[in-house]
């Protein structure tokens, strides 16, 4: 027997072994084979910024996740490592500032970073990660710009790893099921789309300081529409748009960016989707109709909660997931496995560059290309 038999011998049986302890967990097989491969062992995160998302959405998420835990945090509050390393049970070890966060190179503990700051700071942050040897996960808008995003991609390449965007909305049942009739056409492509999705925006923060937001509510809830019309044009990207924004309520609050802007994307095949997104009106719903029939979100359409929708067949009900949760997982497992993420690095910079091109059209006033 050769030393590659032997080796392959006591492999396979520590796979089966791991497979057999982790049959109990509900991970698909597939999961739980790539699990079994590294030893059982979940992958680290890390986020970096603790504010609203990463304590009300992510971390808590990251109890739920079976292919990786959160192992640690980098943040500027030294008293909020404390508190999160007491919550999570965090070795304190792990707890790093954005002085020092290079030191995570040298941390088997942490495999990925999760990029939770303002838009602005995205790249930055994703560049610091990946020359230390870490996936990455950028929240959405994936940068204010597109050279920012090629920074992104270009850094985690050369780095050799991934790099994903926080399109939780890829793993929610009901946007899967719309993905899955753009792509099997039940209902025929979906030629006329309509979406609003907006908050009434108050008081002076990120979201509306340029520098940091690069813009109001596109950059923060458009862009959910614009991805989503993405989506139920399987995949394909506008080929121009148009924009206009509305004369301001509140200018002095809005004086860098846009209240309420609206705009319209064209597809290659004829499609068109009429959108608006605002600081300055409660709305959260996508509309899209193909020749044969169509589906509707009637509330809380890019949300992660509450979700209601339906299509011409009638209404959908399907168990909510925590999104978050499957986002990450999914991730964990593209690292195991060596698969692509779907959600990856390119897909944000489409995004970025689409709303590129509706910010020139309404400064402009003239349909503009976007750019291949
Ligand atoms: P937040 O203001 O609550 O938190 C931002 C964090 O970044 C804070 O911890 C803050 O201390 C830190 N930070 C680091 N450097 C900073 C600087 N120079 N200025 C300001 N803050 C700085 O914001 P949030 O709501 O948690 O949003 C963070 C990111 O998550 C944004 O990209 C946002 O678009 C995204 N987000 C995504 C979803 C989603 O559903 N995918 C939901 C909410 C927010």
């Amino acid at each position: 027997m050769t030393i590659f038999d032997t080796s392959r011998r006591d492999f396979l049986r520590n796979l089966l072994l791991g497979t057999a302890a982790l049959a109990t967990t509900g991970l698909d097989l597939r999961a739980q084979e790539a699990l079994a491969q590294n030893k059982g062992r979940k992958l680290g995160v890390a986020l970096l910024g603790l504010g609203k998302y990463s304590s009300g959405q992510l971390g808590p998420a990251l109890r739920e996740t079976k292919l990786c835990y959160l192992a640690g945090v980098i943040t500027g509050h030294p008293e909020k490592g404390e508190q999160w390393a007491a919550t999570y049970n965090l070795n304190k070890k792990n707890i790093y500032s954005y002085d020092n966060m290079e030191q995570i190179a040298h941390n088997p503990d942490i495999d990925i970073v999760y990029v939770v700051t303002p838009p602005a700071l995205h790249p930055e942050y994703t560049v610091r990660v990946a020359k230390a040897g870490k996936h990455v996960i950028s929240e959405k808008p994936m940068a204010t710009s597109v050279e920012g995003c090629d920074r992104m991609i270009a850094a985690c390449k050369k780095a050799k790893v991934k790099l994903a965007v926080g399109y939780r909305l890829h793993y929610d049942l009901y946007h899967k099921e719309m993905m899955r009739l753009a792509k099997e056409q039940d209902f025929g492509p979906f030629m006329k789309m309509t979406g609003d999705r907006g908050f009434i925006f108050g008081q002076r923060a990120w979201r509306i300081d340029k520098k940091l937001a690069g813009g109001g509510p596109m950059m923060d809830l458009g862009i959910y529409i614009v991805h989503g019309a993405c989506m139920a044009a399987n995949g394909v990207a506008p080929v121009s748009v148009t924009a206009h924004e509305e004369p301001k309520t509140k200018p002095e609050l809005f004086n860098e960016v846009e209240e309420t802007i609206r705009w319209t994307m064209d597809f290659p095949n004829g499609a068109k989707c009429d959108a608006v997104t605002s600081f300055n009106h409660s709305a959260d719903q996508f509309r899209i109709e193909g020749a044969k029939g169509w589906m509707e979100f009637k509330q809380h359409a890019f949300t992660y909660r509450g979700i209601v929708a339906e299509t011409s067949r009638g209404p959908l009900n399907f168990t909510p997931i925590n999104q978050q949760a499957a986002h990450m997982d999914d991730f964990a497992d593209c690292i195991l496995t060596g698969r692509e993420t779907p959600v990856g690095g390119e897909m944000g910079r489409r995004d970025i560059q689409i709303i590129t091109a509706i910010y020139e059209a309404a400064h402009t006033g003239k349909p503009v290309k976007v750019k291949a």
